[in-house]
């Protein structure tokens, strides 16, 4: 019997392994026509200023809708993106797309909130990031103002010289920077300090075992004192109930952004979601 356990088990997980495989080179072809296809869309989630409750800005994120595979979300596909290194395009598009929906939306005379797009390690770390940057507010004619680059902790803490070098470039340049999910990566706290940050976003994680016990809230509230010292504003993600927008809110974060206040919504949806808010 436990000679079949284990075999049954064997099986198991090389059907699992199998899957896992088959789905990857399954994405992987498919990626390589998604561009060209027209396959992605980018959806927009809003976050919300604690002190006015308007919306304060807005996150593109990607959404690839594939004839064969559906509506496939970004934990599915971003990795492998980033492996092949098709992320660079892709990320080259989400970028220009940002911005132009960015541009109409203003142009409709909705109220003007910054853009935020979600950077991969890969795609900052190629040469000429700045200028295409640059290029698709040119583009667009955004203002750059109006636009935010979201990086990684774990992107920023490799190579550091050269993340800080780019970052004042893209800064100096007007774009805003935001450190996402952060307190998932390993910071230091001394780069920490010379990164010219305009927001920092709590990751989630930190957010949904907030209430939980005193060392979650407590380690919450550090993160609030910690980047108001370096003179960012805070964005806490997941928010999904009341009760951590009132602990939040208490302890001094700037802006939310979770499905308490909305899921994230195709582009028409979220220009109404502006309009409303006018
Ligand atoms: P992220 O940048 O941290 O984006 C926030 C994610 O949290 C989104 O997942 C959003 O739908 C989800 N979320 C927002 N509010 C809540 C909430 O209240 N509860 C829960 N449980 N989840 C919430 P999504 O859209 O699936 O994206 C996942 C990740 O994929 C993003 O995490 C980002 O790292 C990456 N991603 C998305 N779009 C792009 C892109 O255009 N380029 C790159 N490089 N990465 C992207
Ligand atoms: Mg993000
Ligand atoms: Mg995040
Ligand atoms: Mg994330």
């Amino acid at each position: 019997r436990a000679k079949d356990g284990g075999r049954n088990q064997l099986q198991f997980y090389t059907s699992e392994m199998n899957a896992r495989v088959t789905e990857r080179t399954l994405i992987e072809g498919h990626l390589r026509n998604a561009l060209v296809r027209h396959e992605f869309v980018l959806h927009f989630q809003p976050r919300i200023d604690c002190a006015t409750g308007r919306v304060a800005g807005l996150e593109a994120l990607l959404r690839w809708q594939q004839p064969e595979l559906g509506l496939v979300q970004p934990d599915r596909f971003i990795g492998v993106a980033e492996e092949t290194g098709r992320i660079v395009e892709i990320g080259e598009w989400v970028l220009y797309e940002a911005c132009r929906q960015a541009k109409a939306w203003q142009d409709a005379g909705l109220p003007r909130v910054p853009v935020a797009v979600n950077v991969s390690a890969r795609q900052f770390r190629q040469a000429g990031f700045v200028q295409e940057v640059r290029g698709a507010l040119e583009a667009s004619g955004l203002e750059a103002g109006y636009l935010e680059l979201e990086l990684t902790e774990s992107l920023m803490m490799q190579n550091v010289e050269g993340v800080i070098a780019a970052m004042l470039h893209l800064k100096a340049g007007g774009v805003r920077l935001s450190i996402d999910d952060f307190g998932t990566g390993y910071s230091s706290l001394s780069y920490l300090r010379r990164f010219p940050l305009d927001y920092l976003k709590i990751d989630r994680s930190f957010v949904r075992d907030m209430l939980h016990d005193a060392p979650g809230s407590a380690i919450v509230r550090s993160m609030i004192t910690l980047g108001h010292s370096l003179g960012c504003r805070i964005i806490a993600e997941g928010v999904e109930t009341n009760d951590q927008l009132g602990y939040l809110t208490q302890e001094g974060c700037d802006e939310i952004q979770g499905f308490l206040c909305s899921r994230p919504v195709t582009g028409e949806a979220a220009g109404e979601l502006l309009y409303a808010d006018r």
